[in-house]
């Protein structure tokens, strides 16, 4: 750097003076939001109930709440507001009642916001944005913990029809304010890789296109440049784990169209990363979130690179699994086809999910694939290597419920594999079942992922 540059740059701190100094990196804001966040329960238990609780505290503290509209069950959907600037900013999360993670990160980004109203940080937000935020838009999902609304339609594939009074109300919000930038947030499946890389894609990026050729405007452009800003405020902590969402137009959905009226949408989608608990995914959307808001009013966002989004890696899914068997042994105790298929050494990929019920969260897991799975990563990954493996229902093939039994190879001469009550007559050395596990530690496990 030449020393004229060396000499304009520390002037320019000099004068800029304490601001400068007291901005906050994204480390500071990923420290802050552990001292200062309200949420403390994970996102995905998260109701409308306990959005209310959540909301009056926010009204107490002054920041300005509405009820905005109704759900189909007629549930109170609200609206948050801050600041007095002229950059207009709206956020929506939980279209999809089952996305969770960014209804507690605008929770904890209002609170910090008007806390720390007395920081240069804030106050220059304060003054450059106005921000609303419709937290959980789909509280008849949310309740149920379902993607859908209660007419049991994808209210992000109802931007067209707008039959879902949840769609009616957003568009309603958009089209009375006209913001200028939008941000749609939502979970995608923790399953997500980070395209050719086997990485787990804990956050990913949508420059929302406007057109099925995805041509850039200044719109776009600036929502690259957001993006950009993003990577750079999440690289402390998931540097590699950041995907960029398929960019096709899809001419229902929220996001694509409120692009094409007039305000270009950023997307978020929350993913997983191994080993990350539900709050740590809100902490890296708060920073996300904060850095955002700090660039729009610093300029910061405005310099960005929108190269860095353009060189995102786009999402890969069907690489991850929850869980890999390796070296399994299989045996398949019934005829298939009419014919007995020999034991025969193969990977067992399975997927578990969540499943929904009254007293409390349930997984429910399926083989999905079987043969040689060496090109695919488990978020868990078992060594069967000396066992023979036998599913409960009698042939292993994907689509079925995943409930294996091991056995020791040694043991096999003496199990008679036809017995219709095997797993009593012969006790399995391991079972798992669903995401759960007996006799876990008889196999070899390889709990790291193939990269990290
Ligand atoms: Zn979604």
């Amino acid at each position: 750097m030449p020393v004229k540059t060396v000499i304009a740059c520390l002037l320019l701190l000099i004068c800029s003076g304490i601001s400068v100094a007291q901005a906050p990196t994204s480390q500071t804001l990923y420290a802050e939001w552990l001292q200062q966040r309200i949420t403390h329960t994970d996102p995905s238990r998260v109701r409308h109930v306990d959005l209310k609780k959540y909301l009056d505290r926010l009204r107490a503290e002054g920041v300005t709440v509405h009820e905005v509209g109704r759900s189909v069950a007629d549930r109170e959907i609200y609206q948050m507001e801050f600041g007095t600037g002229p950059l207009k900013v709206f956020m929506w999360s939980q279209m999809h009642g089952d996305e969770p993670t960014a209804t507690s990160a605008l929770i904890d980004l209002f609170h910090y916001l008007q806390q720390n109203r007395r920081t240069s940080t804030v106050s220059s937000i304060e003054r450059s944005i106005t921000l609303r935020a419709v937290p959980m838009l789909n509280p008849d999902g949310a309740e149920l913990f379902q993607r859908r609304n209660l007419q049991f339609i994808d209210i992000n594939r109802d931007a067209r029809a707008l039959v879902t009074p949840e769609g009616q109300l957003l568009k309603k919000l958009r089209d009375e304010w006209s913001p200028d930038i939008g941000f749609n947030l939502h979970n995608q499946n923790p399953r997500t890789a980070v395209g050719g890389t086997g990485r787990q894609a804990a956050i990913s990026l949508l420059a929302v296109p406007f057109d099925e050729s995805g041509s850039d405007s200044p719109g776009r452009i600036r929502s690259k440049k957001i993006c950009a800003r993003i990577v750079e405020a999440l690289a402390p902590f998931i540097s590699g784990h950041i995907g960029r969402y398929d960019d096709t137009f899809n001419p229902r959905a929220f996001g694509d169209l409120i692009t094409r009226w007039g305000t270009p949408v950023v997307l978020i989608e929350t993913g997983a990363l191994r080993g990350r608990s539900e709050m740590d995914l809100v902490q890296l959307n708060f920073v996300a979130l904060t850095s955002v808001l700090k660039g729009l009013a610093d300029g910061s966002v405005e310099r960005a690179d929108p190269r860095v989004y353009d060189g995102l890696r786009f999402n890969e899914s069907g690489t991850i699994f929850s869980l890999i068997i390796r070296n399994a042994l299989v045996i398949n105790r019934l005829e298939t086809g009419q014919a007995r298929v020999s034991p025969f050494t193969s990977d067992i990929a399975i997927n578990e999910d969540a499943a929904w019920s009254e007293s409390k969260s349930q997984r429910r897991a399926s083989v999905q694939d079987v043969g040689d799975l060496s090109v695919f990563y488990g978020l868990e990954e078992a060594d069967a290597r000396g066992y023979y493996v036998t599913c409960r229902q009698g042939v292993l093939r994907p689509g079925t419920e995943a409930a294996l039994l091991f056995y020791k190879k040694e043991r096999a001469v003496k199990i008679d594999w036809g017995a219709a009550d095997l797993e009593a007559r012969f006790p399995p050395d391991a079972v798992y079942r669903n995401g759960e596990w007996s006799g876990r530690e008889n196999l070899k496990s390889s709990t790291v992922m193939g990269k990290e």
